[in-house]
């Protein structure tokens, strides 16, 4: 058995403590079973990024028309755009896995680790142990229990962002964030788009208004079945085919090519991670105190294992703060996960941060809410966005930013500035006291805090 002063299972945000750790002079074992840089730069995040631009330009040449531009698309270079990404990604992930090699005070164990003790991991035959871990081994793809589905090829995001031919139609199970982005991949680029959904809406998590209008406009993009549940899944004639109850009525539905983006499920069952004495939520999700450690004093856990936001800048903020925690053990400090903005990068794009107006309302808050069309804007009417809008929360008796949720061009950018107000604990005057550049598409933003009947 061999033993080192830490152990980081998973090579995603985990990385930030190991790369502390050993720079700290520490003897640091580095545990990954597939590639490193986990989930974002290479199933997630990044590849997932980099195609949407390709949609992203394919949309803006099938808009040039309305700007006066003349333009034809004459072929989709699928191979190109799969290996654009591949060729970023696979260099990028063997660097960060020979950097890690090369340093002296890491050892990299390149295979599945799993709990056989308190604080002892067996690792490619080998046995491991240290008084600090760290457990960083983020989620995978949930597959629902479907009659059938073990039995057809479907694709997870795993696989979906190498698909080596584009599909000709697709039908995706699911409709959060990581299905809406998709779809938008995929439809743009001229594949017929399905999305199965069981909910009433598309991305039930984002405030209602945010979430119906993307509802509307995905209605009218693609085939959309929400209030629907796929029942049985068969292979028939080269094809997938699902049934699904649809509203009522049963729905056959058929296609080449099925993606199932349902969510994602904790990785702590491969690590058996309940053999170390560390609990469990009901999901499978570790749990840990205020300060990132587990019920075993020496066990850490951040990220997608914890399951407190599924975003790689939340995993992040984690890591730093697990990092200071273990480090400087007199003087821990409690994460601080106010303003936590997301975005998706579907089109139009949706991003948030905050409160919804239905929490608000939950929380009695006396808040007011105000919503503003890129439309009415300099910038929003000249690039044409009429779907696109703001929508600001405000504490009507203190003026502290409650949430905003936006849908639109640039949506993931604009989030930012009241993220970055929210962080700081500053009112709505850190947004309607600034001065903005006219006509730049911010001012949507302002105009939207400006308006708050306050
Ligand atoms: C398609 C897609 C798009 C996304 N887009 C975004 C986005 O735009 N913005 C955003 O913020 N987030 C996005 N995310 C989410 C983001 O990727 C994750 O929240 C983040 O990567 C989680 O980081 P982590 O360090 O917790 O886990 P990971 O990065 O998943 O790292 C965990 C690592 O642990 C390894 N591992 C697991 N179990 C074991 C074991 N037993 N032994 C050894 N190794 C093990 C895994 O192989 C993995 O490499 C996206 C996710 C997906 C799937």
């Amino acid at each position: 058995m061999e033993s080192f002063d830490l152990i980081v299972i998973g090579s995603g945000s985990g990385l930030e403590i190991s790369s502390e750790a050993a720079a700290r002079g520490l003897s640091v074992a580095v545990v990954e079973q597939g590639p490193f840089g986990g989930t974002c730069l290479n199933r997630g995040c990044i590849p997932s990024k980099m195609l949407i631009h390709s949609a992203d330009v394919m949309e803006t040449i099938r808009g040039a028309g309305r700007f006066g531009i003349k333009a034809e698309v004459s072929a989709v270079d699928w191979q190109s755009i799969v290996s654009r990404v591949v060729n970023v990604i696979d260099p990028d992930a063997r660097a960060v896995e020979d950097g890690n090699r090369q340093s002296p005070n890491i050892t990299v164990f390149k295979d599945t680790g799993r709990f056989v003790g308190r604080k002892l991991l067996e690792v490619g035959g080998q046995r491991i142990t240290a008084e600090t871990i760290v457990i960083a081994a983020g989620s995978r793809p949930a597959v629902p229990r479907i009659d059938g589905l073990s039995d057809v090829p479907f694709v997870t995001t795993d696989e979906a962002l190498r698909l080596p031919k584009q599909p000709r139609r697709l039908i995706v199970i699911g409709g959060g964030y990581i299905a809406a982005e998709l779809a938008h991949f995929f439809g743009a680029l001229g594949t017929e788009v399905t999305i199965v959904e069981i909910a009433p809406r598309m991305l039930l998590q984002e405030d209602d208004d945010v979430g119906g209008r993307f509802t509307e406009i995905y209605r009218k993009r693609f085939t959309l079945l929400l209030n629907t549940a796929v029942r049985q899944a068969r292979r028939q004639d080269g094809e997938i085919v699902l049934e699904a109850d649809s509203e009522g009525r049963r729905q056959t539905l058929a296609s080449d090519t099925l993606l199932v983006a349902v969510g994602r499920i904790p990785n702590t069952d491969l690590l058996d991670a309940a053999a170390t004495g560390v609990t469990l939520n009901e999901r499978g999700f570790l749990k840990v105190d205020e300060y990132l450690e587990t019920e075993v004093p020496g066990i850490w856990a951040l990220g997608d294992v914890v399951g407190r936001f599924q975003l790689k800048h939340s995993a992040n903020l984690e890591a730093a703060y697990a990092a200071h925690n273990i480090f400087q053990p007199k003087h821990k400090v409690a994460v601080d996960y106010h303003a936590m903005p997301h975005a998706a990068f579907a089109s139009p794009q949706v991003a948030g941060v905050g409160m919804t107006e239905r929490e608000a309302a939950a929380r009695k808050l006396p808040y007011a809410s105000t919503i503003y069309e890129y439309s009415d804007t300099a910038y929003g009417s000249s690039i044409e966005d009429s779907d696109g809008f703001v929508k600001a929360l405000a504490n009507r008796e203190t003026k502290e930013i409650l949430g905003c949720h936006i849908i639109g061009s640039e949506a993931s950018i604009l989030i930012q500035e009241v993220a970055n107000a929210m962080r700081m604990r500053l009112t709505t005057d850190a947004i309607t006291q600034s001065i903005y550049v006219h006509p730049a598409l911010p001012e949507v933003v302002q105009r939207a805090f400006a308006s708050l009947p306050l």
